[in-house]
């Protein structure tokens, strides 16, 4: 990752040239550009070998004008406060163009799990949990899993949310185990919810599924799904990857075969099949194929790279893989970039389902959710599309234009405390 690239700014930059078509003044969306609040905590953990270890955390609310706000938690040794920052402001953006009554939020610690035993995993996410207790709760600020959290992880952190209540609060986070008030179809819902918008986008330029080529960079749980998801439509998913590089197969991959190693916690250079050619991340980025859908981590397509794609189509499953600089020279090369703010947005709609649920005490089936989500995601799909093609527009202005619509109007409606 290059050590200048600030995602913030390039939201910031996204934010100023909506605001331009909107033809807004300056005051109208002057506290989108800000975060409200930051917090950075310090998580003393004490190791299985009895020293202490101290981690940083943060926890970021870009917005909450919209309603509460609504973001994951991210583990990983590389994070800092712009990123959380920028991850928390896209969360906002998300949630007003599902039109789901949420702001933005996010929270991180730095650190690589993977170096951590269970136990010492589940005593840093109890004390970070403590450390952001005063800015968090089902009316304030409701986290989820992100990249190297999970189900297991978020049970803990509803575990020590209600043991500070003294009841059981299970809309403190969402993305929990099934058991403990999860929504059916959570795990799946971001993945599945790409599925569903590159249906949407061939269907608008007059492709078949069926036809396509497709390369997925990250093996986790949205890159996992969302090509599970595909070539059950019929896709072939020609190359995949994960930290441990790529592999390519001219046929397409067996998806319910890979899915089935992920799922074990397996990494990609473990998965054997005949055919296979082992590529580096830059081969798959560049890969001759119709689809490309990073789904791994942000800053992946950027000015060095934008030149390489070969793929038509871009469908960002991760948040902010494109760089903004990337992203012009995409644009220039006409090639259609489905941005990340619509195209994975199925995660945090789902997450909704499951927080109303639980504040009702009622809850529906797998059918029923999936049902909503879909509806869900294709009125968003069918608003920043319809949007661009009036304002003749590129899909993530457009989705950027009908978000920061909905933000600033809140805002607006709300007004200026005091
Ligand atoms: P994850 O931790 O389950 O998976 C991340 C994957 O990326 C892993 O397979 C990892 O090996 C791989 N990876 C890391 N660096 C890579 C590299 N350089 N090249 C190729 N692969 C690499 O995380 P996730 O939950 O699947 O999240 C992936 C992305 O989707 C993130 O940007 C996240 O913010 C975004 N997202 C997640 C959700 C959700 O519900 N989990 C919702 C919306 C957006």
């Amino acid at each position: 990752m290059s050590k200048n690239y600030n995602a913030y700014d390039d939201f910031l930059e996204n934010v100023e040239i909506a605001a331009n078509v909107l033809g807004l003044d300056p005051s109208d969306y002057e506290a989108v550009r800000y975060c409200e609040r930051e917090l950075k905590v310090t998580i003393p953990v004490r190791m299985d070998d009895g020293s202490i270890k101290a981690f940083e955390g943060y926890r970021v609310q870009h917005s909450t004008s919209r309603g509460p706000g609504k973001g994951g938690l991210r583990y990983h040794h590389e994070v800092d406060i712009d990123e959380v920052k920028a991850l928390a402001a896209w969360m906002t953006f998300k949630c007003a163009l599902a039109n789901i009554p949420y702001g933005g939020a996010k929270g991180a610690v730095k650190v690589d799990p993977a170096s951590l035993s269970k136990a010492e995993l589940q005593r840093l996410t109890r004390r970070y949990t403590a450390m952001i207790l005063p800015i968090i709760g089902p009316e304030r600020d409701i986290p989820a899993p992100d990249v190297g959290t999970n189900a297991e992880v978020m049970g803990w952190i509803m575990d020590t949310y209600s043991m500070m209540q003294g009841h059981a609060v299970h809309g403190i986070v969402t993305g929990k185990p099934l058991e403990l008030g999860g929504a059916l179809g959570r795990q799946e819902a971001t993945g599945r919810g790409v599925m569903i918008t590159t249906l949407e986008i061939l269907d608008r330029l007059g492709k078949d599924i069926h036809e396509m080529r497709i390369a997925v960079q990250g093996m986790g749980n949205v890159g996992s799904v969302t090509a599970h998801e595909l070539w059950l439509q019929g896709a072939k998913i020609i190359a995949i990857s994960d930290v441990t590089g790529g592999a390519f197969k001219d046929d397409g991959f067996d998806m319910k075969d890979v899915y089935a190693h992920m799922k074990t916690g397996k990494l990609l250079d473990t998965y054997v099949a005949p055919g296979i050619k082992r590529i580096s991340n830059d081969e798959l980025i560049s890969m001759d194929c119709d689809i490309l859908i990073p789904a791994a981590l942000q800053n992946q397509i950027t000015g060095a790279n934008a030149g390489n794609v070969k793929a038509g189509i871009v469908v960002e499953a991760a948040n902010g893989p494109t760089t903004a600089e990337a992203d012009k020279i995409l644009t220039q090369r006409g090639i259609i970039v489905v941005p990340d703010i619509l195209a994975n947005c199925g995660g945090v709609v789902v997450s909704y389902f499951e927080w109303v649920q639980n504040i009702q005490a009622l809850y529906w089936n797998e059918e029923d959710i999936n049902k909503r989500l879909k509806e869900i995601m294709q009125k968003a799909f069918v608003e920043v599309y319809d949007k661009s093609v009036e304002l003749n527009i590129s899909l993530r202005l457009s989705a950027y234009v009908v978000a920061l619509q909905r933000t600033v109007t809140a805002k607006k409606y709300r007004g200026v405390f005091p």
